[in-house]
């Protein structure tokens, strides 16, 4: 039995039990329907509480029923009969109330909820909708202003904003369910409230409108969803209930159907699989209670910060004194920044401090769980630091390089016991950025690997496991974008006009905007390296820039000219010259957004498709993951690999035939060409 019924004196209390998370399956719906039609009938009951076990009010939606036909009953009813029920209903909230759980409880009369409470309608982040009242009743309750922030944001608020926000109506400290009981008896015999759909809706000029659709249109960069809860919202305020709540589910069911809802679905369930690989199921991971990071520098100072958030204790090794101080004060100026953010107080952000510990002597780390290595990318002084760490550290200690570029099998060659050696690459900034690239070598243990895993859960970040190549997948695709995009310079672009396409498409920045932030040197050192190496590099116009110290914003100019102290990019003469010096007399094209775009992504896709052939990554959605949480990949798009598939992979290897007959791109990959035969990307 999903929900029962017990009595206390005159009040009933239907409790849920759907374990994990009492997500609104068909049975729940179908019980609670039940629920309403005895209760309505038994004549001693004067109210009902709705409570439910476990950790959580009703989490949400099923995942199961995700995509697939909407079956009776349907939510929307489930939540009408309890609002037109007899006798009222107190929802009694712990936990989450998302979704279709805060909609079960806006059909309540009452709604008391425990401290620490999570409340929101994050329909939107499936690219949905909420489908049974939500942005019809919720602005009703709450008023306009707070509705269109939750339902277009998808955002999570608590116990106590939805207390000022009349969201709930008590919070209940001790007992809930106890609580809850004495409040349903203290409101026995008072007139039953009129329900929300009952109430007149808040009323806003046009002004108001137009202004709340141009700013959620400019925070949604191009997903649909938000656009179309603020327009239910809006129907909800300006036609009677029946037809607002008929808009609303006409939305719901025609976004539920949409391209971009299927996307998001993809990405939600490839961010659930990525951290519980089957394969690894039952492979122990020995638990992380410690850890160290070699080298104090950008790349360190945010691993440490990651470290701490997620409250291991963390010794920073550095080459002398002042290198170990200079790392600290990274520490600190990653946590000074939260504090002036308000993402952290000023005590938290002093205890965190306060947990790394900061030494020049390798035997400081006898006792450490992990250590992960943030040295500079330099073969020979990596090997060393392993060397010092297999000394020093108990052989059961993880051991981790965090490289961009360089093979991970030649700097854990000298490695004691190097199946417990790795890579875990995070990218920058450590403390942000959600993914980790874990990266096994030849001889590293499937342990090693789950304990990898178990840490990048640990620090709420996503795993996706990488085999060793130059760039692992993430730099590699990167490489593959930077030299496209100057493909199309010497072929009439602009850096401006391809960055506007960039951004056009979903992308946070364009790849010319990126690299002057991040500094050119860096992928200039790499391509270095990769010319030693014997290997060929296009990048015939960031080397001419790097040549004359065009280096970015810290030079003041790089792709861009700035002015002194101003981040706007300005059209560079200077480039402009440059570009059309490398161009000599190679034809034009008219590019527009469109043309650029797939320019650039296209080759990406076939690159993609080369890295799942070499089996560098395990499966299609992975290489999504990547470009979403490392890159920026627009998430309504579902990730490189799934908008591959979305445009029809038989198109994208077209268009790559045809830009590389004109030398505007390589030719399609053989993992390209035979996903195309089989449909699919495998995996
Ligand atoms: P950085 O130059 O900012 O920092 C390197 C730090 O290592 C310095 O503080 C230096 O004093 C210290 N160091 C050097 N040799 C040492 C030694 N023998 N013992 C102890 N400390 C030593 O470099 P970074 O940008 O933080 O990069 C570090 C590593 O992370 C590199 O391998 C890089 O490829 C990788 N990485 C960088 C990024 C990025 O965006 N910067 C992203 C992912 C990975």
């Amino acid at each position: 039995m999903t929900v029962t019924t017990s009595y206390q004196g005159q009040i009933a209390v239907v409790s849920i039990d759907n374990p994990p998370v009492n997500a609104l399956s068909k049975h729940l719906r179908h019980d609670l329907l039940d629920a309403v039609i005895r209760l309505d009938a038994e004549p001693a009951v004067e109210a009902v509480v709705l409570a439910c076990e476990g950790r959580t009010f009703i989490a949400g939606a099923d995942v199961n029923e995700f995509g697939k036909p909407p079956e009776a009953p349907h939510l929307p009813d489930v939540v009408a009969s309890i609002e037109h029920a007899k006798k009222p209903w107190v929802a009694a909230i712990h936990g989450n109330a998302l979704g279709g759980g805060l909609e079960i409880a806006l059909g309540c009369s009452y709604r008391l909820a425990a401290p620490k409470t999570n409340f929101g309608l994050p329909e939107v982040k499936l690219g949905i909708i909420p489908g049974a009242g939500g942005t019809v009743r919720l602005p009703r309750l709450i008023g306009v202003e707070a509705a269109v922030d939750l339902a277009t944001s998808g955002a999570v608020i608590g116990t106590d904003k939805a207390r000022v926000l009349g969201l709930i109506d008590t919070v209940v400290e001790g007992d809930l369910r106890e609580g809850a009981v004495s409040y349903a008896q203290s409101i026995v015999g008072l007139p039953k409230p009129p329900p929300l759909s009952l109430r007149s809706a808040p009323q806003k000029d046009g002004d108001f409108w137009g202004q709340a659709e141009s700013t959620v249109r400019s925070k949604s960069k191009g997903e649909i969803a938000p656009s179309k809860a603020l327009a239910s919202i809006r129907n909800a305020t300006e036609v009677d209930f029946h037809a607002a709540m008929a808009f609303e589910r006409s939305t719901f069911l025609d976004l539920r159907a949409s391209k971009q809802a299927a996307a998001l679905r993809h990405v939600f369930f490839a961010e659930r699989a990525a951290p519980r690989p089957p394969e690894l199921n039952g492979v122990p991971a020995l638990e992380i209670r410690s850890a160290a990071v070699v080298g104090g520098g950008t790349m360190g100072a945010g691993i440490i910060a990651a470290l701490r958030n997620a409250g291991l204790p963390v010794i920073l090794i550095e080459r002398d004194e002042e290198a170990a101080e200079r790392g600290l004060s990274n520490v600190r100026a990653i946590f000074d920044g939260l504090v002036k953010r308000s993402r952290l107080t000023a005590e938290l952000a002093a205890d965190r401090l306060a947990g790394v510990q900061t030494s020049t002597d390798y035997d400081t780390l006898k006792d450490v769980d992990l250590v992960i290595e943030a040295v500079f990318e330099d073969l020979v002084v990596k090997q060393a630091v392993f060397k010092s760490l297999s000394e020093a550290c108990s052989a059961e200690a993880l051991l981790a390089t965090n490289t961009s570029y360089l093979d991970p099998n030649q700097i854990g060659a000298h490695v004691e016991n190097p199946e417990r050696f790795l890579g875990l690459h995070f990218f920058s900034p450590a403390n942000v950025m959600k993914l980790l690239e874990i990266v096994p070598t030849s001889v590293t243990s499937p342990e090693a690997v789950a304990r990898g895993i178990a840490l990048a859960r640990l620090l709420g970040k996503i795993p996706i496991r990488a085999g060793v190549c130059d760039g692992f997948i993430g730099n590699r695709l990167l490489k593959v974008t930077r030299a496209q995009a100057e493909r199309l310079l010497l072929a009439g672009a602009t850096p401006s006009a391809v960055d506007a396409a960039m951004r056009q498409f979903g992308m946070p920045m364009g790849p010319f905007e990126a690299q002057d932030l991040g500094g050119l040197d860096i992928a200039a050192f790499q391509r270095k390296a990769a010319r030693t190496r014997g290997e060929a590099v296009f990048a015939p116009i960031a080397d001419r820039l790097c040549e004359i110290g065009r280096l970015g914003q810290k030079t003041s100019g790089g792709w861009y000219d700035y002015a002194p102290g101003d981040r706007k990019p300005l059209p560079s003469d200077v480039v402009a010259g440059i570009i059309s010096s490398e161009a000599g007399d190679r034809p034009s094209f008219p590019w527009d957004g469109e043309t650029i775009a797939e320019a650039i992504i296209f080759p990406m896709i076939s690159e993609g498709a080369a890295i799942l052939d070499e089996r560098i990554a395990l499966c299609a959605a992975d290489i999504d993951l990547v470009e979403i949480h490392g890159y920026g990949f627009p998430r309504w798009r579902g990730g490189l690999m799934h908008y591959g598939l979305e445009v029809g992979l038989t198109n994208v290897v077209e268009r790559l035939k045809d830009l590389s007959s004109q030398g505007l791109a390589p030719t399609p990959s053989r993992g390209l060409v035979e996903a195309v035969v089989s449909g699919s990307f495998g995996g």
